[in-house]
């Protein structure tokens, strides 16, 4: 115990991986007076500044070494093997949130299964093995069809829309020389109106917090932007959203920060499409928007801290990202220009090698008038690029 702590410095919380989610709990984990480490890839990754340990996160040893340092552990993407984690909990380590939930989190497969299980609705979806199953589900679904990859897909990476079986003969080739007899994931193709998400915070004890649901906007698969909260078209959408959000923490069990994406459909349906066991591009505003951010709720969370207020700061936050530019390496970045001409606007780089689609950072604005809000966004994030 260090005595001379308010009483959190004694808790030392270890974040496997080293991307931008690791580099923003850093701030508030200073400010709770936690200790922090990070487990990154590399040198110069996201949270280098903060990283004590470089390694890799599919090697056993490296990562029990890295647990024997901090009494919890949690992580910033979620791509750790079960067995790892499996073995980490059988050595007594904290692992939040814990397998059992993240597996939900790793394989879409197991997700769809699960969330049918909890009766929260989701689209139409079937496992397949081959072309031949695949084409008969995309036929029995007005031609067309949205193919995943079960696994390792994000930002839109593993997803494709196809109108023929052949247009994942490639995945399918990839998973018979896996020969671990893997299986593609296939859904309707919804109709929806726009897409929104729920985070939710849940500790060890069962306590729960959410923040107001947000509408996140993508383009080509990506994030682009987050309005928060979601603008009203139907006030009982947004509260069948945020009691999806609300069963499903519950009903996985996870604990820390969890983020809820769904698609609000055409004729007024709420359905479930993805689920993130961590911190979330869609909870980025929470940093300056609301009294408590997502990244210093998640270490309270995982911690089995008692969990901070989610009210808004503001009436509006709005939250634009910035991705690389269309050529390799550095962005003209006018970073003066951008401080000088948008001085309410909160800016944040990652500090990451841009590269095409990359996300490199993201400015957050918050004030009174949503549309004003999402126009000085909007300008200064356009001016990265
Ligand atoms: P990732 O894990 O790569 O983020 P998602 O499953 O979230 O992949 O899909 C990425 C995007 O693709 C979604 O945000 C949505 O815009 C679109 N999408 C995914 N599934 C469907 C679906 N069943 N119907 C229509 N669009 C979809």
């Amino acid at each position: 115990m260090d005595s001379m702590s308010l009483g959190s410095g004694s808790i030392r919380i270890g974040v496997i991986g080293g991307g931008q989610l690791a580099r923003m709990m850093v701030p508030p984990a200073i400010h709770l007076g936690l200790r922090i480490s990070v487990l990154a890839e590399a040198e110069g990754s996201s949270a280098a500044r903060a990283a004590d340990a470089v390694g890799d996160y599919r090697d056993p040893d490296t990562v029990y070494a890295f647990a024997e340092t901090v009494d919890v552990v949690t992580f910033d993407h979620e791509h750790v093997p079960q067995p790892i984690l499996r073995e980490l909990e059988h050595r007594g380590v904290a692992v939040h949130p814990r397998p059992e939930a993240l597996q939900y989190a790793q394989d879409k497969i197991l997700m769809r299964e699960k969330l049918g299980e909890l009766g929260v609705p989701i689209p139409d979806w079937a496992a397949v093995s081959d072309e031949e199953e695949l084409q008969s589900f995309i036929a029995e679904h007005g031609g067309r069809a949205v193919v995943k990859t079960a696994r390792g897909g994000y930002d839109g990476k593993g997803v494709r829309v196809v109108a023929d079986s052949a247009e994942v003969r490639d995945w399918f080739t990839a998973l018979a020389e896996d020969g671990h007899g893997g299986r593609l994931l296939v859904e309707e193709l919804v109709d929806f109106t726009r897409e929104l998400s729920q985070l939710v915070a849940r500790r060890p004890s069962g306590e729960t917090r959410t923040w107001p649901v947000v509408e996140t906007i993508q383009e080509n698969g990506v994030c682009a932007e987050v309005l928060a909260p979601a603008p009203v078209e139907n006030p009982a959408t947004l509260e069948e959203a945020a009691r999806i959000g609300v069963a499903v923490a519950d009903g996985v069990g996870v604990t820390g920060v969890l983020a809820v994406e769904m698609f609000e459909t055409r004729d007024g349906r709420v359905l479930v499409n993805e689920l993130a066991m961590r911190p979330h591009n869609s909870g980025h505003f929470s940093i300056e928007g609301s009294v408590t951010s997502q990244f210093e709720q998640h270490l309270r969370a995982v911690a089995d801290l008692p969990l901070g207020d989610t009210a808004m700061t503001a009436p509006a936050a709005v939250m634009v990202n910035v991705l690389g530019g269309p050529e390799e390496g550095p962005m003209p970045v006018r970073y003066a220009e951008v401080l000088a001409e948008h001085p309410r606007a909160k800016i944040h780089s990652y500090d990451k090698q841009p590269r095409p689609g990359r996300k490199v950072g993201h400015v957050t604005v918050t004030g009174e008038d949503p549309g004003e809000v999402r126009a000085e966004a909007r300008a200064a994030a356009a001016m990265f690029r």
